[in-house]
């Protein structure tokens, strides 16, 4: 193996040796240091402060390749003085077996596993986790920055809204105008606001860290080279503006859809049963009253119309979440009171 980080593209180095941990500094040209930390893990360091901290995540989920071409895309610029660096910058490609795989994960889902719920597991995801936890702290913590945290997914399901952005619950902390405004522009449809802690990556960065932290959805999965990359232009345009520093977060929010999740469904016993089609897509409006879900001595009606599901799915271990259920909010200030 070549030992520059510079020579081989990201995700291909990062492929062929995924759980071989390596530590390898380089400085381009320009002076822009690059360290490889770990399978996957790779800081960047400008040669002037710069006005932001942000994370770039991608392949937490193994078979998400879009994200994770993106990423390697904007990686292979950075080495060939094609963008320029001007912040701090941690790229992340989160489970590479699982990508090798072709796989969701391969014992547990990584993004389950964050803020400390790896101590409870065994999975190879669990070791991954807390490493991912120490890396991102590292980063973080070196500098006072304003923190960004953008985790880049793909769907299982289609969508009838394709791309949208989940907001980690933020306690007592309220919701960034500013990011809404980025996030329309890099393309984002809708914004989920989560109403409770979770072991996602982007709530440990939100929460920790106080980053501006998002898991972002980008589009149906599909496999390596089956990408059309230009349905993520806009989202890739962003994102290098984040890298080389011309983006300054001004846009304004104007037709992004906000969502709020109204019930999280936990699947409880082996007997819980989702009351929609395969097929159905994200985001499948209903009536109120509708049956979503049923279990031993529980079932989800639709409260109100307009509510939506999201994320469905039973293949999952009794006490993880089976579904989202989201309502339309036309006035963010009616929840800062809840
Ligand atoms: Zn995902």
């Amino acid at each position: 193996m070549n030992s520059s980080v510079s020579t081989q593209r990201f995700l291909a180095r990062t492929l062929a040796a995924p759980e071989s941990p390596t530590s390898l500094t380089e400085t381009l040209a320009d002076g822009t240091r690059l360290t490889l930390l770990d399978a996957g893990v790779l800081r960047i360091s400008p040669t002037q402060p710069g006005s932001h901290r942000a994370l770039i995540s991608c392949g937490v989920h193994g078979n998400e390749t879009a994200p994770m071409e993106i990423v390697d895309q904007l990686v292979s610029d950075i080495f060939n003085g094609q963008l320029k660096v001007n912040n701090e910058l941690m790229f992340v490609i989160g489970n590479p077996p699982a990508a090798i795989a072709e796989q969701r994960f391969v014992e547990e889902n990584l993004n389950r596993l964050f803020s400390g719920k790896h101590r409870h597991s065994t999975a190879k995801e669990a070791a991954r986790a807390a490493r991912l936890e120490a890396l991102t702290e590292a980063f973080f913590l070196d500098g006072d920055e304003p923190r960004l945290h953008y985790d880049l997914h793909t769907a299982i399901r289609g969508s009838y809204i394709e791309k949208f952005a989940v907001y980690p619950y933020l306690h007592s902390r309220t919701w960034s105008e500013s990011q809404f405004g980025f996030l329309e522009q890099a393309g984002i449809e809708a914004v989920l606001l989560s109403n409770q802690p979770s072991g996602t990556y982007s709530y440990f960065s939100s929460h920790e860290f106080g980053a501006d932290a998002f898991t972002i959805e980008l589009g149906k999965v599909r496999k390596f080279g089956d990408n059309d990359m230009r349905r993520f232009a806009q989202m890739t345009e962003s994102l290098r503006r984040v890298v080389d520093g011309t983006e300054r977060f001004v846009a304004r929010r104007q037709a992004i859809k906000i969502f709020a999740v109204v019930e999280e469904v936990i699947k409880r016993s082996e007997n819980f049963k989702l009351h929609i089609p395969d097929e159905a897509k994200n985001f499948t409006e209903y009536d109120a009253g509708a049956l979503l879900a049923s279990d031993d001595d529980y079932e989800y009606r639709t409260q109100r119309d307009g509510e939506r599901f999201v994320f469905p799915i039973t293949n999952v271990p009794p006490g993880q979440r089976a579904m989202l259920v989201v309502a339309p909010v036309t006035d963010l200030t009616e929840l800062t009171e809840a």
